[in-house]
């Protein structure tokens, strides 16, 4: 049984300063729930103006954070962990609400995203810095430090992790953050601000503004705003990348995906199988790391019959949630006509699915699953976001590898095999930066970082782990030599 319930949250705002503040925009953005198709919120579609007033409030308090003692700034996470898990049946809720996941699912990206939190608690180690006699009575000390102001965007898809992925470090290692969640699913962010507020957070150290393009590009633009990390589509990515970079900004911006499982006769029937249909559908195929292709090699006829067999059991509502939006799921649906239009076998059809009961007007796709695609139709190279895959037959490993290396993306790909060697080519040989051998969402657990490789990302280096951490501060080297001196301590020597 499902239970996502209804509620109309009312006229959100910005969070400034420790607190919810107008947007002096008069224009609005109306928060649909795809459980219910209809309004469940407005936030404002701020402007270069809201921008403003959460920079002053960042740039104000900044120099007192960056001077705190890094051991209080990871206590703050301690508590900010524990009411995450405290607290996460409420947040699960408002993720489910407004973006349309199962509560499981919502959990389980909680809780993804708390392990960033974890990390953060370690950054008292990992950026304790370094000091050594560099030459005679010369000593070389080198430190992390803060940027500033620094600022996130992020996608519909993971409400709360993927700010997850950027706040904890963001903030642990002296930084002011201000993020831009999507503009389709903005509750639990601001949630997440309570939650730092009541874990002792200084107002203004982490901040909120709701908005969409208008808010994005002053983020880009903003004079005072030091490095940008952004994740959603690679078409928005490479905008907010070259726009940021144009100012003489950094920027790390992660984003679409089209991942490839290599299916070889060899792998395991049952977890090969259920592999499969987690990755393609989990979340409802709308997520980065979501396989969209697989890539049968020779005959894997038993795997493909038992993931039918499989992908028929799923129950909407308990295994997979809905699609974002009225307009995804056209898009989505689109696809699945234009393929079989050219030719495509439609093994699972989830076109016309029975929506759970009460829930009648939700955005509902089910899982559907097409074989005999040709690696140059456009479901077979272009990022659907859907509970979509699309098979591929070869004869050998090799020309499934060419398939997986002619894609343009390159988040994630996944080998499904009992044999080392097969698996050690597959992951030598992908062009992917995460790779999973018989796990098809291959996200490596912190403190291993998470980012992709190619037209997946823009910019240099992880969003998480070391490399986040790297990305959100500078290096200081201090090179000293004191002089000799006839000071009156030296007669004790
Ligand atoms: P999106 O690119 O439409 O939106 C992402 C953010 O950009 C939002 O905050 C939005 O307000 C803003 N935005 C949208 N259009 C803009 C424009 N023209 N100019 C400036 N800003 C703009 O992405 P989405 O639909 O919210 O999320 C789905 C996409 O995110 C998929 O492509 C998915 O693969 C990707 N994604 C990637 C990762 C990753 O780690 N690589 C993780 C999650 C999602």
């Amino acid at each position: 049984m499902i239970k996502i319930e209804f509620k109309d949250f009312g006229e959100r705002k910005n969070w400034i300063s420790g607190k919810l503040e107008d947007s002096s925009s008069s224009k609005k953005i109306s928060i649909i729930s795809p459980y219910y198709d209809k309004e469940i919120a407005t936030v404002p579609d701020s402007n270069s103006n809201d921008l403003d007033i959460a920079v002053q409030a960042a740039e104000s308090i900044f120099p007192d954070w960056k001077r705190t003692n890094i051991r209080d700034r990871a206590e703050i996470m301690f508590r900010f962990k524990t009411l995450l898990e405290s607290n996460i049946d409420e947040l699960a809720h408002l993720i489910s609400l407004d973006n349309g996941k199962t509560i499981e699912d919502a959990k389980a990206s909680i809780n993804r995203g708390k392990e960033v939190v974890e990390f953060a608690t370690s950054l008292p180690n990992i950026l304790k810095g370094d000091s050594s006699q560099v030459a005679d009575g010369i000593t070389c000390t080198m430190t992390h430090e803060p940027l500033g102001v620094v600022a996130g965007i992020t996608p519909f898809n993971f409400p709360a992790m993927v700010p997850l992925w950027m706040i904890p470090l963001a903030i642990t290692s002296g930084n002011c953050f201000i993020l831009k969640p999507s503009e389709k699913t903005p509750l639990s962010t601001l949630k997440i601000a309570e939650y730092l507020k009541e874990a002792g957070l200084p107002d203004g150290v982490f901040q909120i503004l709701n908005g969409s393009q208008e808010a994005v590009e002053a983020i880009c633009d903003h004079p005072d705003i030091k490095a940008v990390a952004f994740v959603g589509s690679s078409k928005v990515a490479k905008i907010v990348y070259t726009r940021t970079t144009a100012q003489g900004k950094r920027a790390l911006c992660l984003g679409g995906a089209k991942n490839h499982m290599i299916v070889v006769p060899d792998a395991d029937l049952d977890s090969t199988a259920k592999g499969l249909l987690a990755s393609s559908m989990g979340s409802a195929g709308q997520r980065c790391m979501a396989a969209s292709v697989a890539v049968g090699v020779a005959n894997v006829d038993p795997i493909i019959n038992q993931l039918i067999e499989e992908a028929n059991k799923f129950v909407l509502g308990l295994d997979m949630g809905t699609i974002i939006s009225k307009s995804a799921f056209d898009r989505i649906k689109g696809y699945i006509d234009e393929a079989e239009n050219m030719g495509a076998k439609v093994l699972v059809d989830g076109r016309n699915p029975v929506p759970p009961a009460g829930y009648e007007n939700g955005y509902w796709l089910g899982p559907t699953i097409l074989d005999g695609v040709d690696p140059n139709w456009p479901c077979a190279k272009e990022e659907i976001f859907g509970p979509v895959l699309s098979i591929i037959r070869t004869d050998t490993i090799d020309e499934a590898m060419k398939i997986e290396n002619n894609n343009i993306y390159g988040n994630a790909a996944a080998v499904f095999t009992t044999s080392g060697e097969v698996a050690k080519t597959i992951s030598e040989t992908a062009s992917s930066g995460m790779v999973g051998v018989n796990i098809g969402v291959p996200v490596p657990r912190e403190p291993y970082s998470f980012g992709g490789w190619n037209e997946s990302k823009y910019g240099h280096g992880d969003i998480t782990g070391k490399s986040g951490v790297e990305f959100w501060t500078d290096l200081k080297k201090v090179t000293a030599r004191w002089p000799e001196s006839d000071e009156p301590w030296k007669k004790y020597f």
